[in-house]
């Protein structure tokens, strides 16, 4: 019988989603949803020192601005609860002392010291990557090298253990990425790993496998950096006589920085620019102590369907042309072999792109809400009807929902100077006065609309024997005081025939012709 499809992601809560980490949960979520599966986070916090409080709640809080919808999880609950590895403490155990029994686990008994001399020893011999591992365990204080009556003692009276991995010295691990094909690797470069540490709590790597495999887990979708663990992750599998059902991982790749130099960490959003985490951040400095605020994609103006699509872009592609797509849409084009194996580099571009489009592409009712808001809360009065219509206008010059506002503000304060290039180069008694004219006949107008205000101007220009194309931008730049901007014709008729006529004789009165 096919397996019902279902994924996990698996944050530590060690401090923010960086956004690679919403890549994982994304494509995670778009493979269960489009294979009728079930998506699930469980939260891995066996590490108690690195846990951080406010971590949990801010992954919580970005999955679901991002839309990502989980079908089990701490929050919501589901068959396999609980979610958080803390709160399933006691089950671990027992899959290592089945590890133990079955002689692929150990108990370990060294101190911190000797473990520090044994690497200490094998630097000194220049053995290039010092481990405990298959030859070196035979040198330490472990139920393989002790007798038995004595581990029995040390167990018996306290002594401090963990239990470690006994892994083979010479075997080829291998397994099929999804991603990345098949993957080989020996045996001896493989350490004892911990798997139950001295506080009772198990290390991520049997936690992860014992939880993968008690909720049924049938694909590992996780960054690049676990492929190194994937091999022992194999071995446990096998050990445990779990290999029928061993899930399949898909690697995936690497973010880059936007200048491809290396992995995209935490510290090179405010650095370069940009947010490397989806929400604000509230930490605090590692060394001083100092709070810190990290930006966040949402409150720096992003919209969540823009910055998932870009995020979606980053590693895999659809085989066609199409840029712009839905959640929706995601789900139905998403394979993961169309995930790609070489790294992705962030393009800061390309996200504010993303942006643009989903904020163009918003109803104008709802851009003029968010005008609304941000000028009213600027203390500007917007007259009844104008927002939808400059919403409309400013909308192909505004990257963020604050652009807007931005934009606009040259509908509600009149120039106080004037784009002195555009001046020496475009004003002159001529145009002056073709713009005089021009303000004279405006007020009388009856109909104020952008074509109406056109023709009115050609007109003038006509009469006066003037070419519109010497006008503009000197009429541009009496009207808004700068040299670019939205539709000229369109500006005039949102301001009105009154208060151009006004802003041009302004103009008029202060620049010398
Ligand atoms: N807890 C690991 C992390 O924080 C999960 C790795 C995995 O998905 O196996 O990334």
């Amino acid at each position: 019988m096919e397996r019902e499809v279902r994924v996990r992601f698996a944050p530590s809560p060690t401090g923010p989603l960086h956004i690679g980490g919403v890549r994982t949960a994304l494509y995670n979520y778009l493979l269960a949803r489009k294979l009728g599966g079930k998506m699930l986070l469980r939260i891995e916090d066996t590490d108690q020192n690195r846990f951080v409080p406010g971590a949990e709640d801010y992954i919580r809080q970005s999955l679901e601005w991002c839309g990502i919808e989980l079908d089990e999880s701490p929050w919501n609950g589901g068959p396999h609860a609980p979610y958080r590895q803390s709160e399933r403490k006691p089950m671990y155990m027992q899959y290592a002392q089945q590890l133990i029994d079955s002689g692929h686990a150990y108990y370990a008994f060294d101190t911190p010291e000797e473990l520090d001399a044994m690497r200490a020893r094998l630097t000194a011999a220049k053995v290039p990557n010092p481990q405990y591992n298959s030859i070196t365990r035979a040198q330490m204080r472990n139920s393989l090298t002790l007798p038995a009556e004595e581990v029995k003692q040390l167990l018996e009276s306290g002594e401090q253990y963990v239990i470690r991995l006994k892994v083979p010295r010479k075997e080829e691990v291998r397994f099929n990425d999804l991603i990345r094909g098949w993957v080989v690797v020996h045996s001896s470069s493989i350490d004892d790993k911990v798997l139950m540490k001295s506080d009772g709590m198990p290390t991520y790597h049997l936690a992860n496998i014992v939880d993968d495999h008690l909720m049924e887990i049938t694909h590992v979708i996780r960054g690049e950096e676990w492929l190194p663990s994937a091999p022992l992750h194999v071995l446990l599998y096998r050990y445990l006589g779990w290999e029928s059902t061993m899930p399949q991982f898909a690697h995936l790749p690497l973010l880059l920085k936007p200048d491809g130099t290396g992995k995209l960490s935490k510290r090179d959003g405010d650095r370069l620019g940009f947010p490397v985490f989806p929400l604000e951040w509230h930490g605090k400095d590692a060394e001083t102590g100092e709070p810190t605020v990290s930006s966040g994609y949402r409150e720096s103006g992003y919209l969540p369907d823009a910055f998932i699509n870009f995020l979606a872009f980053l590693g895999w592609n659809p085989g066609s042309q199409q840029e712009l797509f839905t959640m929706e849409e995601l789900i139905e084009a998403f394979s993961i072999e169309r995930v790609s194996k070489s790294p992705a580099r962030f393009d800061q571009n390309k996200v504010r792109w993303y942006n643009e489009q989903y904020l163009r592409a918003k109803p104008d009712s709802e851009l003029a809400q968010y005008l609304l808001e941000a000028l009213q809360a600027q203390g500007l009065e917007v007259p009844a009807g104008k927002a939808e219509q400059i919403a409309a206008l400013v909308k192909e010059r505004a990257t963020f929902p604050a652009d807007l506002a931005k934009e606009a503000q040259l509908f509600f304060v009149r120039p106080t100077a004037y784009d002195e290039q555009v001046i020496s180069k475009k004003w002159n008694t001529q145009v002056a006065g073709a713009l005089a004219e021009f303000a004279r006949e405006l007020p009388a107008a009856t109909d104020a609309s952008p074509d109406a205000i056109k023709a009115l101007l050609t007109q003038v220009l006509e009469r006066q024997g003037i070419k519109i194309g010497q006008v503009l931008q000197a009429l541009r730049v009496a009207v808004t005081g700068a040299a670019a901007g939205p539709d000229l014709m369109h500006i005039m008729s949102i301001l009105g025939t009154q208060e151009t006529a006004e802003r041009i004789e302004m103009a008029i009165s202060q620049l010398p012709a």
